[in-house]
């Protein structure tokens, strides 16, 4: 048994215990496993670990894995030291001692794998190290943090690439799950894998149904919606604050969902004790911040609930991929308004980021919200965001319903009339007062009852016009102006539209419907 894909297969059952490979894991390892490079764009849950883990124990030395992720470190080694694979870490966490005690095994090849953070390997210490003991392979997890385009830049990634030059002869494989592909450009780039062999995971996850509603009351429609499609499966709801986390949580409890709290703030044992309930019962619905779900491996997770607007799509496919890996028919549900999209907004224009980086941020919460507001099939915008042409898929809330959109035109250039009438400086809330003629304290204090614009909108509800607002700026026609109040504010983009030159689809607002229990979960 000395061909690589024997003793792969071989190293497969009888360490991981598993029969078989998953998808393009046997090419990968196969490929490795013979000297060669690789870049793996694999979705998480995919697999991706034995990409790298059965080359390194095929070949000859220690396999070197390259993670971020010191937290996840020892539940890594813990994992493989149970099935008797020889592993250790090396991170800022460890004594001078323990940090010894590991260099001696690397030298002497006592070790299979041995994980260590990025800015360690970049030590002169680390690099003699390595030139004096035997290399398997290089691993580099989390690929994508290579790219400054990407939403989790570390500069010490760059510096990856001089493994290139100093261990010409030493295998790489860099894994990541999120890339676009500016981002897989990126990577490619400066980890200098020009002559990598790429290897790209379909990232459709057919079972689960996707599902992004307009929010009006959105803890009373996640009841609906948990209670109708849902009534005792396990579940993840996702919210951005911690505060909001715990009054969630509590609200489900009082309308009988077993529900617990998650969130970094909360006490240790507290979180552990809760995380472990979720994992071994099989009705708890956990309400989490995103801190929420690394590393947790729960095949049969029914459903994951997003209370509030992720930041980028990749973060919103990372969650909402931690339903249904069991394959059977899961939900992503999403409730959003324009309240979401102001404070994300906010956070990226408040945040310490440079510019640069807060252009990225905007553009990835732009892709975002162009998922939320489509009019074409979800999965569709998903897979092509991630560089994958798709067709419509039947089993997204476009596909099944698909939303009536109208020419929107004559509406967004009352509204664009209207915030450029109140000079740019009034939020939202004051200019749909004015468009929908309500005399408020406001409006009658800047007198602005006297615009031509006051009330030609009295015939579109207040929701209508938060519907219409909301996609506005997801086109990018007004923007929302930290600085000044929450004001609203037009681009360049608008003047064609108030100038007749451009046409504008719109999404017809839809009144929140009870939920129909679906085949999804009949
Ligand atoms: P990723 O790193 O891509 O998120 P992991 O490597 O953590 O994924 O694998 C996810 C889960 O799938 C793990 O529980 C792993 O043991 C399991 N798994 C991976 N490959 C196989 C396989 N060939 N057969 C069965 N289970 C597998
Ligand atoms: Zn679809």
């Amino acid at each position: 048994m000395n061909d690589i894909a024997d003793r792969s297969l071989h190293l497969l059952q009888t360490v991981f215990g598993y029969p078989a490979f998953r998808g393009q894991q046997a090419e990968i390892v196969e490929h490795v496993g013979n000297g060669g490079d690789a870049l793996v764009l694999m979705p998480t849950g995919g697999g991706k670990s034995l990409c790298y883990q059965i080359p390194a124990l095929v070949r000859d030395g220690v396999g070197v894995v390259i993670s971020p992720l010191i937290a996840l470190m020892q539940d890594q080694v813990d994992a493989l030291e149970e099935v008797g694979v020889r592993a250790a870490f090396l991170n800022s966490t460890q004594t001078f001692e323990e940090t010894s005690r590991i260099e001696r095994l690397v030298r002497t090849g006592q070790l299979d794998l041995v994980y260590v953070a990025p800015e360690r390997l970049m030590t002169q210490r680390c690099f003699d190290l390595f030139q004096d003991s035997k290399i398997a392979l290089f691993a580099i997890d989390e690929a994508h943090c290579v790219s400054q385009w990407g939403h989790d830049f570390r500069p010490e990634y760059i510096k990856l690439s001089v493994l290139h030059e100093y261990f010409p002869d030493v295998p790489r494989i860099a894994l990541t799950a999120t890339a676009d592909q500016q981002t897989r450009a990126e990577i490619v780039h400066r980890l200098a894998l020009d002559n990598a062999r790429q290897f790209v995971s379909s990232f459709d996850r057919p079972n689960i149904r996707y599902q992004i509603v307009e929010k009006a009351n959105g803890r009373k429609q996640l009841i609906d919606f948990i209670t109708a499609e849902h009534q005792g499966d396990s579940g993840i709801v996702y919210c951005l604050s911690r505060k909001k986390v715990e009054e969630t949580a509590e609200f489900l409890v009082e309308h009988g969902i077993k529900a617990l709290p998650y969130h970094a703030g909360m006490e240790h044992a507290k979180r552990a004790n809760n995380q472990a309930r979720f994992l071994r019962e099989d009705n708890i619905v956990m309400v989490a911040t995103i801190a929420f779900g690394m590393g947790i491996d729960k095949p049969d997770v029914r459903f994951v609930c997003h209370l509030d607007l992720p930041k980028s799509i990749e973060g919103y496919y990372q969650e909402t991929g931690r339903a249904g890996r069991d394959g059977m028919p899961a939900s992503a549900w999403m409730a959003y308004g324009l309240q979401d999209v102001v404070l994300q907004r906010r956070m990226i224009d408040e945040s310490d980021a440079d510019e640069n980086f807060k252009r990225v941020l905007s553009m990835k919460l732009d892709a975002m919200l162009g998922l939320c507001e489509t009019l074409s099939c979800r999965r569709m915008r998903l897979l092509e965001y991630f560089g994958q042409p798709a067709t419509p898929c039947g089993n997204c809330d476009t596909c099944l319903i698909p939303p009536v959109s109208f020419d929107g035109t004559v509406q967004v250039q009352k509204l664009l009339s209207a915030i450029y009438r109140v000079d740019q400086r009034f939020a939202a809330g004051h200019v749909v007062d004015v468009l929908r003629g309500v005399e408020s304290e406001r409006v009658q204090t800047w007198h602005h009852d006297k615009l031509s614009v006051f009330g030609i909108g009295a015939d579109i509800s207040e929701q209508e016009w938060r519907s219409i607002l909301r996609q506005v700026i997801a086109l990018g026609l007004v923007t929302v102006d930290h600085e000044q109040y929450s004001s609203l504010k037009l681009t360049d983009a608008a003047r064609p539209v108030l100038k007749g030159e451009h046409k504008v689809r719109l999404r017809q607002y839809q009144k929140p419907v009870k939920h129909k229990r679906t085949s999804a979960s009949a």
